[in-house]
């Protein structure tokens, strides 16, 4: 690995400076939920019996249901369903939504239009089978207000309708092009929804968001949330799956949706991964803080430089995903082979941009991950049109991502 030019290295060090108040506000955050994890996993009383796993069926999986019940406790929910078998964050989340809707009433989007592959499963995008729509659930969304924070009074009004009985936040960024919330601004959606429609039932895509503050969703009035093992809360470790927790009941219709009627959370063989959704939920506090310093780190650097980056530098985080505008589709081409160049796993492969199923235009990414697609590991990718903007997310050290960060840069100014 070619080492960093003097110049950046000094740039690198002006950074950290910048950054040291936010580092330590990080690291305040990361020791907060780290206590709180530790005592759910002393309150269950894990040992080395819930590292087993079953086979076949998978009834009385002590390891599954004791990671069930922490999940549970450190979401501030009365249950919550982990699982291998929930394939990826999308899965997850409409099991959650199909846990909310009633055929014949309405499903209310109050943070403008859901994460791409969530508008397949409300039948927004000309797929049929098996949407929300196709069991006779309807749809109705409200836009961001201008600042990009929640439109309260928009909300109101949407949501003071018999018809609607389920409302869903997004609240991380995704590939939108607009900013996460925080969990205080998703409390606030919480209540204004609750003063008009009491029965309506709030699921929030908590994809991630998990840990980068010390209050989730469910702290504040949500009653269901859903994410990916392979974001956040899996820490790196867990090798696939996805989660729900919030409402018992809610939760139990999840988990009909993600087996079948009857059967539920009762079945679904934990095959020896137990350990590593354990080890990896231990480790994700951390492992959020690593992601969040590279996330600052990468927009100091760039802000510097004169890209458009956001958040800022200094801005609050409440996901991990930073975008920052290259402005070329050169720049995107040799960021994104930096990032890769620097990975663990895949270095030697060179990202080139590629018609992804689902965009208009050419998709560029750059992972070199230990599990397929995780992007709490390192990863950068995004849309070639403009404003040529990529999406960096992950990073399990701090180091690694500083490095990646440091060599991305250089073989984008080398030829500019
Ligand atoms: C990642 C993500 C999802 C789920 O994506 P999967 O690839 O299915 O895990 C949903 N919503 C948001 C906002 C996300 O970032």
């Amino acid at each position: 690995m070619k080492p960093a030019s003097a110049e950046l290295t000094d740039l690198a060090e002006r950074a950290e400076a910048l950054l040291a108040p936010r580092f330590r506000e990080i690291d305040r955050c990361a020791l907060e939920n780290t206590e709180r994890v530790l005592r759910a996993f002393q309150d269950n009383r894990v040992s080395d019996a819930c590292f087993g796993g079953t086979t076949g069926y998978g009834y009385d999986d002590v390891g599954r249901e004791t990671l069930e019940k922490i999940y549970a406790q450190i979401f501030g929910a009365e249950a919550a369903l982990v699982r291998i078998g929930l394939v990826n964050g999308t899965h997850a989340i409409t099991t959650a939504l199909f846990a909310a809707a009633e055929p014949g009433k309405k499903l209310l989007s109050v943070t403008g239009t859901p994460y791409d592959t969530l508008r397949t499963v409300i039948g927004l995008s000309g797929e049929t089978y098996g949407t929300l729509k196709y069991y006779g659930i309807g749809y109705a969304q409200t836009e961001l207000a201008p600042d990009g924070g929640a439109d309260i009074p928009a909300i109101r009004r949407a949501a003071d309708d018999k018809d609607v009985c389920a409302v869903t936040i997004q609240r991380s960024r995704g590939y939108g092009q607009r900013r996460a919330l925080t969990v205080e601004e998703i409390g606030e959606i919480c209540r204004a929804v609750r003063e008009v429609n009491p029965a309506a039932r709030i699921v929030v895509d908590n994809c991630y968001g998990e840990f980068t503050q010390t209050l989730e969703p469910t702290h504040v009035g949500a009653d269901l949330i859903a994410g990916s093992l392979i974001k956040n809360p899996g820490g790196g470790l867990a090798p696939a799956g996805g989660y729900v927790a919030g409402k018992k009941e809610l939760v139990e219709r999840a988990a009909a949706r993600m087996t079948t009627p009857g059967i539920g959370g009762e079945c679904g063989a934990t095959l020896g991964n137990n350990r590593l959704l354990f080890q990896g939920l231990f480790l994700a506090p951390h492992t959020v803080a690593q992601a969040l310093k590279t996330a600052a780190f990468c927009a100091a650097m760039l802000t510097e430089l004169g890209f458009a980056t956001s958040p800022g530098p200094l801005e609050p985080r409440p996901d991990i995903i930073q975008t920052i505008e290259l402005g070329s589709e050169e720049n995107m081409k040799r960021f994104c082979a930096g990032i890769q160049s620097s990975s663990p796993v895949d270095s030697y492969v060179r990202p080139e941009p590629w018609p992804m199923p689902g965009y208009d235009c050419p998709v560029i990414m750059a992972a070199g991950t230990f599990v397929q697609g995780s992007s709490i590991e390192l990863s950068c990718d995004g849309p070639i049109r403009e404003p040529y903007s990529v999406y960096l997310q992950g990073g399990q050290t701090y180091e690694a991502g500083k490095l990646a960060i440091l060599r991305a840069i250089g073989e984008m100014l080398d030829k500019r």
